[in-house]
């Protein structure tokens, strides 16, 4: 790693100036021509080396985001990869100050400028990949902030088993969004992929034989979703409700709404449901399913009562660290390890934890020399490899939602009902997925504790 590697090599080394990596920049919203001479441009400059590797090993360590956070006596650099924080060698105030010049000049920004927020957009490919990387900087307290955010153009996901839905809970999922006369809510917590989530539920619905539609702000849009057309409104525009009427006189099967958006949306909804037959999915930002539920009813109290009496199943999902397959370790859990995870004995002989190798300072023996530890090349030693994640489905029926009208303001003793009704929850998702290998026992517990 270049950062770890410049700390006590020579600045001055002769042997082996660091390779660049060949990454052309597109940058978005720079007429062609002037980014062409502003890459020229940029190409001159001290901190383009630096400034190119810092991305092209940030791809190369599978990391969605970079920051990096300026203060007076240097920058701290840090890659996010599979959802961890990891800080890199702090830099130099000088060297940081030249890398970052080249982003802004390269963006079309302002490199004089520390303080005021500045975002900028390009495009490039690398390894054969088409990416699409964001670029932000504002000032802060401590100095400046820097975030990139690093997205694949086509995404890779197609189906929710990609991400690690379970046969069984597919097909009951599968079932509620090719039902009728109600509605599914599709939920996660911040920052656990709702967003991919609901785009891979909706394109894989069956859409042959019914029209759905989607109706959101403008402002909101996202990337298509295959065979589901959709309207907008506009601050400023047509209003939800007027475009909303003329949705409805198409005489839609499905209505989309990445949110409710107001009580007379939601009577208009409502309506469609009990007397056209229609169904309808939403999508919330929540904790689980529970509070998901919770969350819809109390943000609509005049129809709360309406929506429960609709409302069919509701999705929730965490992102989870999937265990690396070339390094994970087999252990034979104790029968008291079993007991306590509720698995039947003799049913799981095997858990994996993952292997991590202990940091270089600790590389060495009982007389202090350094020993050789061998780190997975896959993984490079994190232990995990990619993320899937758990999904728990809360089924709607009648005794839940009798529970539901009763127990909303005792969540807790909602989750407990939910369970002693057959619900599989985060908790128990988790101990299957550690059963079939797929992750650890202490990444289910990193997730339920995760707030
Ligand atoms: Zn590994």
């Amino acid at each position: 790693m270049i950062f770890g590697k410049k700390k006590t090599a020579d600045k001055k080394e002769t042997s082996g100036e660091p390779q660049v990596p060949n990454l052309e920049i597109k940058a978005a919203g720079v007429p062609k021509e002037e980014a062409v001479g502003l890459l020229i441009a940029c190409r001159q400059l001290p901190g383009y080396p630096l400034a190119v590797i810092l991305l092209a090993n940030a791809i190369n360590s599978r990391a969605d985001r970079i920051l990096i956070d300026f203060s007076a006596q240097g920058a701290v650099p840090r890659y996010r990869v599979d959802g961890i924080w990891e800080a890199l060698p702090a830099m130099d105030r000088p060297t940081a100050d030249a890398l970052l010049v080249v982003w802004k000049k390269v963006l079309g920004l302002n490199p004089a400028e520390r303080k005021a927020r500045q975002d900028g957009k390009f495009a490039t490919n690398f390894r054969d990949i088409d990416w699409v990387i964001s670029f932000m900087s504002t000032g802060v307290p401590s100095g400046e902030r820097v975030l990139f955010t690093i997205e694949r153009k086509k995404p890779v996901l197609k189906t929710l088993a990609d991400l690690g839905m379970r046969d069984s809970v597919q097909e009951s999922f599968k079932g509620l969004m090719n039902g009728d006369k109600g509605m599914v809510v599709i939920s996660a917590p911040p920052t656990h992929g709702l967003p991919t989530t609901w785009r891979l539920a909706l394109d894989n619905a069956d859409k042959f034989v019914r029209d759905w539609v989607l109706i959101d702000n403008k402002k909101n849009q996202e990337a298509d979703i295959i065979n589901v057309t959709e309207f907008f409104y506009e601050d400023g525009g047509e209003t939800p409700e007027a475009v909303f009427d003329k949705v409805r006189l198409k005489q839609p099967d499905v209505y989309v709404l990445p949110s409710l958006i107001g009580p007379q949306i939601v009577e208009a909804l409502l309506n469609q449901i009990h007397k056209e037959q229609k169904h309808s999915v939403t999508r919330i930002v929540a904790n689980d399913a529970i509070d998901a539920v919770s969350q819809i009813l109390k943000g609509n109290p005049k129809h709360a009562k309406a929506i429960l009496g609709v409302m069919q199943g509701v999705l929730n999902q965490r992102l989870i660290r999937r265990l690396c397959e070339s390094c994970k370790q087999a252990y034979a859990p104790t029968p008291q390890l079993l007991q306590k995870l509720n698995l039947p004995a003799g049913r799981v002989p095997k858990l994996y934890k993952p292997t991590i190798p202990p940091p270089p300072e600790q590389r060495v023996d009982a007389k202090g020399n350094p020993i050789e530890i061998e780190i997975c090349k896959r993984c490079n030693g994190r232990g995990y490899f990619g993320r899937m994640a758990l999904f728990e489905l809360l089924i709607i029926n009648d005794k839940m939602r009798q529970a539901i009208a009763q127990l909303l303001d005792k969540p807790d003793e909602l989750r407990k009902f939910a369970k002693q009704n057959g619900h599989s929850g985060f908790l128990e998702e988790g101990i299957l997925a550690c059963a079939l290998g797929q992750t650890s026992l202490e990444e289910v517990q990193r997730i339920l504790q995760s707030k």
